[in-house]
């Protein structure tokens, strides 16, 4: 019997630009991936989202006023 692969699932980061009116809310939860311009509007430093920031990504998403933040699944 062969061990069983773990499953991993990368997670990305995705910005509705449409939606999003720049407060500015997700660079303050998670400024380790996302920086703000001089208008508040959300600069992603990285779309891979490292297991570790894995929570904080979510919060992130959870707390944009305007769902405008995407935790996507899939690759890089
Ligand atoms: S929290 Fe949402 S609306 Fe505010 S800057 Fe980030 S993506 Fe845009």
């Amino acid at each position: 019997m062969t061990p069983a692969t773990p499953v991993t699932s990368a997670k990305t980061l995705r910005i509705d630009r449409i939606a999003c009116t720049g407060q500015g809310l997700c660079g303050e939860l998670l400024p380790e991936l996302i920086d703000l311009d001089e208008w508040g509007y959300p600069i992603v430093k990285d779309r891979a989202v490292p297991d570790h920031l894995r929570a904080h990504a979510r919060r992130a998403a959870a707390a944009c006023p305007l769902l405008a933040l995407h935790l996507d699944a899939g690759r890089t």
